[in-house]
């Protein structure tokens, strides 16, 4: 594999390439930006490169080789482990890198910003005296989150949303893989829903998005008419299954956004374009400051879902919430 294999990300590609061409590989990298935009795909690509013995990621030499079978001593990944990437991890590396002189060992730190304060602490020593031929590379989709001590001494490399077309083309090749019937709207929704990122394409495909986006809209559809207590009942309709709310919320935030749209008259911009006659009629429903309250309320659910929340506790909050918003 090869940094000519990467979709899209030019300017992080053709850094990358000018560093192996020219054999000025940076101590650390900080690859950073959106969830699924290839990041890590990246890294590896720029890791097969720096090791190849012909600088190609050619797939063939005996470097390579021990590459495709995933054991190149060469190359190691670090990943969180529950969540944070701990002190003892980062002590460990301090020990397998004390040994690396002469060829590259490369490190591949995912989800950097899970370390803890310690671990980072420990990791900025690292930075500091960087040992022999060590190249770590940082990947992280909150680079906020970052001590900004690591970040200085890193050569950040940022990493964009992808275009439409390149969401949908990789769509294409995995609804080819999966041979269903109605793959064309749905390439549609998700390439719209997965806003740039390949990552969230995917997950969306695998989810059952089609038939929950049925049920969360005519929800959404019907609770304008409904009373407080029919609202309240609805929320019994969700089970404490946190994946399945956070595709709802999803669904739903979608929906409200498509009102908003319509009401700012951004009509080429709304993405349940096959419900067009129910948002015309909700949308005269809400207020625009509703809608914006009722966007809110959804992204502060959706971010409280990894802890411990009682969903169907919070979910009927939340449609109380949209319920009182709708105009007498
Ligand atoms: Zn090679």
């Amino acid at each position: 594999m090869h940094l000519g294999e990467i979709i899209e990300q030019e300017v992080a590609v053709r850094t990358l390439q000018r560093a192996v061409a020219s054999d000025s590989i940076a101590h650390a990298y900080l690859f950073f930006g959106d969830h699924g935009v290839g990041k890590k795909t990246t890294a590896l690509g720029f890791a097969h490169q720096i090791l190849c013995e012909a600088k190609a990621g050619c797939g063939s030499c005996p470097q390579c080789l021990k590459l495709s079978r995933d054991n190149h001593p060469g190359l190691r990944a670090l990943d969180p482990q529950d969540g944070t990437i701990r002190i003892e991890q980062i002590r460990s590396v301090h020990q397998q890198v004390q040994y690396a002189q002469e060829h590259y060992l490369i490190w591949i730190i995912n989800e950097a910003h899970r370390m803890t304060p310690q671990a980072a602490n420990s990791f900025l020593k690292l930075l500091e005296e960087p040992p022999g031929s060590v190249v770590f590379i940082l990947i992280t989709d909150h680079v906020e989150q970052i001590l900004p001590t690591i970040r200085s001494r890193c050569q950040a490399i940022s990493f964009t949303r992808l275009s439409d077309a390149a969401v949908a083309k990789a769509l294409k090749a995995r609804a080819a893989g999966d041979g269903g019937e109605d793959a064309g709207k749905k390439i549609e929704l998700v390439t719209k829903m997965a806003q740039g990122s390949i990552g969230r394409a995917m997950d969306l495909w695998e989810s059952p998005l089609l038939d929950r986006r049925k049920f969360v809209l005519e929800q959404l559809i019907n609770l304008p008419g409904m009373s407080l207590y029919e609202v309240l009942g609805l929320s019994h309709r969700w089970e404490e299954e946190r994946q399945l709310v956070a595709l709802d919320l999803t669904i739903m935030l979608h929906w409200y956004r498509d009102l908003w749209c319509l009401q700012a008259g951004l009509e080429h911009q709304v993405l349940n374009l096959d419900y067009l006659h129910e948002l015309s009629v909700s949308c005269k429903r809400y207020h625009r400051s509703s809608l914006e309250q009722i966007s809110k309320a959804i992204i502060g659910l959706h971010g409280q879902l990894d802890r411990n929340v009682r969903i169907r506790f919070m979910m009927g909050n939340l449609l109380l919430q949209i319920r009182k918003g709708v105009l007498a």
